[in-house]
């Protein structure tokens, strides 16, 4: 089944160039018969183009004008797009992942048991497993059910409901750092949750995926498939520490009706600012697949709550005091205040000048408006 959907993207994106649609409808009605060929359930001819197009698109987006100039040819002149595209070596597009992308008109889900249809009147059925925090989602009928994503090891379900957002009483700032995410509130409060674990755990597996290369070196297919397996253990591992600290976040802001306020990551810059006592040494740089990993945990699950996120720009944020002035740097992650005579916690003074920094968006408009910002 992975290999026909892919091989059914892949058919659709190059009618999907050849054709330049407007919309999925539109690419729907130029592949129907090619793709019928194929001899599957007739919903995934819909799906099929759902993925294709969207993959057209992001495509078109980031093409340049030569392209854009071939994809709009009058209709006579269209024919042979593909092989003119081929000459100029411009690449189309192409699926490589092994998965199935199916809308909730296609499959069916009882509780754990997964129903999708194969081919005409033939159906497949997945029992699903999960923790009891997935269960409740799958046991919860108030959600509504979006498209799923079924891949050789994961089955992914979107949910969706509507939330009334929440007017928020106070605020809440977030520091993220390599080892510990602090908050305070506008009540006062600081705390400092440890993530620490985190971090040593991805030292450990990189430690395991060192010594993986060096047994099996001569062996790539069987390194690659340890590496995955070895990769996949590691991310489960840190999402679920992550997932225990953003839920506790979280459940500071709903209780305390708190909005949610983060720094923005503009690339990398942010996770070697000066003051973080990171240095260069490597061993102490934060990945920055935590780092917004935790950030896209704790925005989701307000959402989800109805909290309002924000972001704020993360310039100076641990080197000027809330007075105003810049603070000397001291030992063990300690600032001093010339203006206010007071040491500071960093991780603290940054927290409380997170909460108190004017958002990104008002701040500074950006063109990329679908990054960050209060979804
Ligand atoms: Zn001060």
């Amino acid at each position: 089944m992975f290999q026909l959907f892919r091989q059914m993207c892949n058919d659709a994106i190059r009618i999907a160039v050849a054709t330049n649609p407007l919309s999925r409808y539109d690419l729907i009605s130029s592949a129907y018969e090619n793709l019928k060929g194929y001899g599957l359930h007739s919903h995934y001819i819909q799906n099929v183009c759902g993925v294709a197009f969207a993959a057209f698109q992001r495509w078109k987006k980031d093409a340049p004008q030569e392209i854009l100039d071939i994809l709009t040819l009058p209709h006579f002149k269209r024919q042979g797009v593909l092989s003119h595209l081929a000459r100029l070596r411009i690449e189309v597009p192409l699926v490589r992942m092994p998965f199935l992308r199916l809308d909730n008109q296609t499959y069916k889900l009882d509780y754990l048991l997964l129903r999708i249809p194969t081919r005409p009147r033939v159906f497949e059925y997945i029992v699903l497993d999960g923790s009891m925090y997935h269960r409740a989602f799958l046991a919860d009928l108030g959600l509504k059910r979006g498209s799923i994503v079924i891949t050789e090891s994961s089955v992914v379900i979107a949910f969706s409901r509507k939330v009334e957002t929440i007017e928020p009483a106070g605020q809440m700032g977030l520091d993220v750092n390599e080892r510990n995410v602090t908050w305070s509130d506008t009540a006062g409060k600081t705390a400092r949750v440890d993530t620490s674990q985190v971090v040593e755990i991805k030292e450990r597996y990189k430690a395991i995926r060192a010594k993986i290369a060096g047994l099996v070196s001569g062996d790539r297919r069987t390194m690659r498939r340890l590496l995955s397996k070895y990769g996949r253990r590691e991310k489960n591992r840190t999402s679920q520490l992550i997932n225990r600290v953003s839920k506790e976040i979280v459940e500071h802001a709903k209780q305390n009706k708190l909005e949610i306020k983060m720094e923005r990551l503009t690339g990398i810059r942010r996770l070697y600012r000066k003051g973080n006592h990171q240095g260069t040494s490597f061993r102490g740089r934060m990945n920055s697949w935590t780092f917004r990993e935790i950030q896209r945990q704790v925005e989701y699950k307000a959402t989800w709550e109805g909290i309002p996120v924000a972001y704020v720009s993360p310039r100076g944020t641990s080197q000027i005091c809330l007075c105003g002035s810049r603070v000397a740097t001291l030992a063990e992650r300690k600032l001093y205040c010339p203006g206010c005579d007071r040491i500071w916690d960093r991780d603290e003074l940054a927290s409380k000048n997170v909460m108190a920094a004017p958002l990104v968006r008002a701040a500074r408009p950006s063109k990329r408006g679908d990054e960050g910002g209060t979804r």
